[in-house]
């Protein structure tokens, strides 16, 4: 009896940490769009948001290759580029900041 309802509060437990996944992803990348390139203060845009996202997943895809039997802990780090000057940083997605490549 009480084996159903386990399955049932995991299950549940389950596709609300993905819906919580994919809002924060979906808030991860609205902030990036915003945030204000620490070079030449112009935002980086839905672009540069767009390709920092596509190059995070290809990274986590191409680790995934290379470790088919480790189990994945992703640690959230966005390859961003300014398309306005060039600055290239990481951004980092558990405490929401922004940090250049040469620090
Ligand atoms: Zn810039």
């Amino acid at each position: 009896m009480t084996v159903p309802i386990i399955f049932a509060v995991g299950g549940a437990a389950l596709l609300l940490f993905f819906f919580w996944l994919a809002w924060g992803v979906r808030q991860d990348f609205e902030t990036l769009v915003r945030m204000p390139c620490p070079a030449c203060s112009r935002p980086f845009g839905k672009e540069a948001a767009m390709a920092a996202r596509r190059l995070f997943q290809e990274e986590i895809a191409e680790w995934r290759q290379k470790n088919p039997s480790t189990r994945l802990r992703i640690v959230g780090r966005w390859p961003i580029q300014c398309p306005a000057c060039g600055f290239k940083g990481h951004y980092h997605v558990q405490d929401r900041r922004l940090l250049s490549d040469g620090q």
